[in-house]
């Protein structure tokens, strides 16, 4: 067989994927991949299915159904203060997943260099590298994972297109302040560089945190490319409709890419999911609320459990010291000790390295995500007590 293409040799299967799999065939409790185990709100699936009943069953307009189009640039303006045209400054995708690689097909040239915070959401290592960009990485340091400006300053130079941005972030729970997005915006128009920003945790906050928009920060509407998608906001992970928001001639380019990777994101899915971008001002306040009180609940455990949390302001993951219970289950490193772990205690975690270029950084920490109904974090907190891996046994 002649030798298969070189860039995907150097992928590795998605540890998150690899620990679901592991953790399915145990029966365990899968804290390692971020989709909730409560149901999709019954007024959503019943949209979709009026959906596929009155015939949405054909190829949609490509670059979104027209009246999803619509809503999008409604909620872009409601809770984002960014302004768009929905008939050339939209794509909607098959995901946020689609929306960043075709973002990137379409602004990056071979050679070109992308700034990646870190630890990063697993896909954009793979999606810089698809793209032919070069990744540079910018640490995020715990506690509270803040960055060194000196360190960012010097990341950017001419070589750099685009920085990418994940607020509220994952693994982190990281939110970025006004004044971190104004120091970026700053850099970004010196360096003449694009921002993509993955905002698909903007409703999931805590602790009053708030969520700013990169494009709704002066100057950088013309060169933000702005990605969301229904999967976290409206707990429809496996619907697959996200959408990218740019001017028109970046987004001319999102089209073109995405025209031929994927031709259009589920035309009955689009439509149900138009309706749930009008939900009421309650549904986002009660979708905050039941996170926040999955948060509240899981950290204070987990810290009993021989862990070290590093309290999350947004998304649904919480990052944690794992030196202590890792040592104690003489486990080589993090791979191993989230596999001991789930084979002890039945619970999955990602293990650290997962987040960063270079896997030793990662060494104590793993990701748990608490995006599941307080009756499973309170089984999984007590599986792993009962583990006792504080060395109480
Ligand atoms: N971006 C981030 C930061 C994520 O955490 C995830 C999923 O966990 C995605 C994107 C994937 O989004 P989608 O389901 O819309 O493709």
């Amino acid at each position: 067989m002649k030798k298969l293409s070189f860039i995907t040799e150097t992928f590795t299967e998605s540890v998150i994927r690899e620990m679901t799999r592991i953790c399915d065939a145990i029966g365990g409790i899968n804290l390692s991949q971020g989709f909730p185990d409560f149901d999709t709100p019954e007024e959503l699936k019943a949209l979709a299915i009026e959906a596929i009943r009155s015939g949405r069953n054909q190829y949609p307009v490509t670059f979104g159904e027209p009246i999803l189009r619509g809503r999008i640039a409604e909620k872009m303006h409601r809770f984002n203060r960014v302004e768009c045209d929905p008939a050339t400054d939209i794509t909607v995708c098959c995901g946020a997943t689609e929306a960043m690689l075709s973002t990137l097909k379409a602004i990056i040239n071979p050679g070109d260099e992308v700034i990646i915070f870190e630890p990063f959401y697993e896909n954009y290592g793979p999606d810089a590298i698809l793209s032919g960009a070069k990744p540079r990485y910018v640490p995020l340091t715990p506690p509270d994972w803040s960055y060194d400006q000196e360190q960012l300053n010097s990341a950017f130079n001419n070589h750099t297109k685009a920085i990418i941005l994940n607020t509220p972030n994952n693994p982190t729970g990281k939110v970025f302040s006004r004044e971190e997005l104004e120091g970026i915006a700053l850099l970004c128009l010196k360096w003449d560089v694009f921002a993509v920003t993955d905002e698909i945790y903007e409703h999931i906050l805590y602790d009053g945190s708030e969520h700013i928009s990169l494009a709704s920060i002066d100057g950088m509407s013309d060169r933000t490319i702005t990605i969301n998608s229904a999967s976290k906001t409206y707990s429809a992970t496996g619907w697959r409709v996200g959408w990218a928001v740019a001017v028109r001639p970046i987004t001319e380019r999102i089209r073109k890419v995405h025209d031929f990777v994927t031709v259009g994101a589920p035309t009955p899915l689009q439509h149900a999911a138009a309706e749930a971008l009008r939900f009421p001002d309650e549904y986002y306040r009660s979708l905050a609320d039941r996170y926040q009180e999955a948060r509240n609940l899981f950290l204070a455990g987990l810290t009993g459990c021989g862990f070290q949390p590093y309290e999350p302001k947004g998304s649904y993951y919480v990052m944690a010291d794992t030196k202590a219970a890792r040592e104690r289950l003489g486990a080589g490193n993090d791979v191993d000790f989230t596999r001991l772990l789930v084979n002890k205690t039945g619970v999955a975690a990602v293990p650290g390295s997962a987040f960063y270029s270079d896997p030793a950084v990662g060494l104590n920490q793993a990701r748990f995500a608490f995006c599941k109904k307080p009756e499973t974090l309170r089984k999984a907190l007590q599986l792993l007590k009962d583990a006792a891996l504080l060395g109480n046994d």
